[in-house]
């Protein structure tokens, strides 16, 4: 028998939607998780497409996680709109919050967008796309749980806290978007390591005892390492700030003093900030701007060895659509055996 299972770009969503829904997370919630499941499927993002499907019944299933929430939206300065996903998922609530936030930036020259409350379990670059292919410069950052330890220390504390950041481009190209977590690698990453039997690079973690380790299952029992040592873990130590402190919403060590330790992920806070170029430089240069951004990214591509980030992902849409995509047979049945509740 196969070890692996081919699905179509719809199989992903039908599957990934049914069994969300047979686990009572309303329709709504459902669809804008099933989007973001196929979209992470669809660009080759294995570790936040259907593997993910498990945490988010587990999160429904034991209670941490709203399944009906509705979001809300409030206005709580000219520039600053927060959104409030009840504990739900974070697709549907960041879709309910991106008109009002185009809308203020469009006006203001820049806003921003505190997401509280809300279960992120996936990457980042969904929300920064879109908000670029309306035109605008995005940057977002959410918190995660204690995995990561800071620069010199042995023992888990930051979020592996990812931040994307998203430049639109002219003439119908899809914009430039970068979506890095600021560990050495995502915890999905390690999972899926533990799951093929492959060790990891040097590098990505330590051991329970600071030891650096190449075995997934002692790397998810110590802590993960920031990327480029103190550098990286200054950037996690500001997405804690951002999308925590600022917003009010949780650090990371709090999102684990919550975490009921069975794969789920407790609800925690996201940060966007948005600009518009048009108000960034005089009504003479308005034009200018992405063109001159355009002639960076050309001498970048004369060097050969370099690819812009996002690129790899964009090839992969101009695959999976039509050949569509494969994912572990263990993977598929345990998602259909999430069927049966
Ligand atoms: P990667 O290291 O795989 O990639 C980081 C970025 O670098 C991507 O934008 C990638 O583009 C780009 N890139 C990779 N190689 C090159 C290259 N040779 N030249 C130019 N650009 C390149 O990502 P991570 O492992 O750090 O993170 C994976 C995902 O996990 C992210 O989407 C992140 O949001 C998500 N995540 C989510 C968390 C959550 O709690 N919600 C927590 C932590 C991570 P490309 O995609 O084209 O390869």
């Amino acid at each position: 028998m196969s070890e692996s299972i081919p699905l179509s770009l719809s199989d992903v969503h039908a599957l990934a939607s049914a069994t969300l829904r047979a686990n009572g997370i309303s329709d709504e919630q459902s669809q804008a998780l099933a989007d973001t499941v196929t979209a992470a499927e669809r660009d080759g993002c294995k570790s936040h497409g259907l593997f993910r499907i498990p945490a988010y019944v587990q999160s429904a299933r034991n209670g941490l996680v709203n399944p009906v929430a509705v979001p809300s939206v409030h206005d709580l300065a000219p520039g600053v709109i927060q959104v409030d996903a009840h504990n739900g998922f974070a697709p549907l609530a960041l879709r309910v919050g991106r008109e009002p936030l185009v809308e203020k930036t469009t006006s203001q020259g820049i806003a921003a967008l505190g997401l509280i409350n809300s279960c992120h379990i996936a990457a980042l670059w969904p929300e920064v796309e879109a908000l670029a292919e309306r035109g605008l410069v995005a940057f977002a950052f959410v918190t995660a749980a204690s995995y990561v330890a800071p620069a010199g220390g042995t023992k888990p504390l930051f979020g592996t806290n990812p931040m994307a950041f998203a430049w639109p481009r002219p003439d119908g190209k899809p914009p430039l978007v970068f979506d890095q977590a600021s560990s050495a690698s995502a915890r999905g990453e390690i999972m899926l390591h533990q799951r093929d039997g492959k060790p990891l690079p040097e590098g990505w973690a330590i051991d329970a005892d600071g030891q650096p380790t190449t075995d997934p299952a002692a790397a998810l029992a110590g802590a993960q390492l920031p990327f480029g040592g103190y550098k990286g873990a200054a950037i996690a130590l500001m997405v804690e700030l951002l999308a925590g402190a600022l917003i009010g919403g949780p650090f990371s060590f709090e999102v684990s003093q919550m975490d009921k330790k069975d794969g789920s992920l407790p609800p925690r806070g996201e940060f966007i900030i948005t600009i518009d170029p048009g108000h960034c430089v005089s009504a003479d240069n308005k034009t200018a701007q992405l063109a001159h951004a355009e002639a960076l990214f050309s001498r970048m591509l004369e060097q050969p060895g370099t690819r812009l980030p996002a690129d790899r992902r964009y090839q992969m849409r101009q695959i999976t659509p039509t050949e569509g995509i494969t994912i572990p047979r263990t993977l598929f049945e345990q998602i259909k055996n999430l069927q049966q509740v």
